[in-house]
């Protein structure tokens, strides 16, 4: 992968941007993404943050590399603290971490989201985190993709602000309600993965000495989510 050839989980990111925006890529590495969308003329401006300084230095080199650095920044900073008021951002990237951690650094600086329109978010995990993070923020999903790609899925979620976002239950957080309602093939093969491999977890489990009770219980309980969900999609 470089600058002028993403991923495919990248390029689905990078086609959510707005044509025009001025882009924070938070967690950037190499500063591909927002590289790209300068090229293509898409983003009029970005700030590449990067907390790690070996990272950071790649990101530094490519904006370079490119004759991006009039409008590309790239700032050694922790999360959100690498926007500046002056730089008028309005649309966030963050991609390639898990949502844990996306929903602390979005959470720990909150404030400097102030003039920010559009998140664009990539959890490698945690995606209900994440969800659950936006509907409790003022940020409303306004879609969701998945991408299989390298054996992995990845879920790129997409919300802009709004006063008063859907609240979603508990089910709709879990599976996204915009790819729950596509049920495309890749989220069927998607849950159709996850639940043999809950119930393997399950089996190994239940055949160890000391069954612990609650373990079991959180198991089958998940096992019984995803096989509804399922059969009501009708895999
Ligand atoms: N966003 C790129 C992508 O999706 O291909 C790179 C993903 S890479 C797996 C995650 C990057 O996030 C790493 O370079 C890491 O140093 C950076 N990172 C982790 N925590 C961060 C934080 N709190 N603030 C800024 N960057 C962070």
């Amino acid at each position: 992968m470089d600058a002028d050839h993403l991923s495919q989980r990248l390029a689905t990111v990078a086609s959510y941007v707005p044509q025009g925006a001025r882009l924070a890529d938070i967690g950037t590495d190499h500063a591909y993404l927002p590289v790209n969308l300068a090229k293509r003329g898409v983003i009029t401006s970005g700030v590449a943050g990067e907390v790690v300084p070996g990272p950071f230095k790649n990101a530094e080199h490519e904006i370079h590399k490119e004759n991006l650095s009039d409008q590309i920044t790239a700032r050694l900073a922790n999360g959100l603290q690498a926007i500046e008021p002056t730089d008028h951002i309005d649309t966030v990237a963050i991609a390639g971490m898990g949502g844990t951690l996306i929903t602390q650094i979005l959470t720990q600086d909150f404030d400097r989201l102030a003039g920010v329109q559009r998140l664009i978010l990539q959890p490698n995990v945690g995606e209900s985190n994440v969800r659950q993070f936006l509907m409790t923020h003022g940020f409303q999903l306004v879609t969701e993709n998945l991408v299989s790609e390298d054996g992995h899925d990845y879920e790129i979620l997409v919300a802009d602000r709004q006063e008063n976002p859907t609240q979603y239950g508990a089910e709709d957080l879990h599976f996204g309600p915009y790819l729950l309602a596509d049920h495309s093939p890749v989220f069927v093969a998607k849950w159709q993965r996850e639940l043999a491999r809950t119930e393997a977890v399950l089996q190994q489990v239940e055949s160890a000495n000391e069954v612990p009770a609650e373990k079991v219980a959180s198991l089958k309980a998940k096992i019984s989510e995803i096989k509804e969900v399922l059969q009501r999609v009708g895999a």
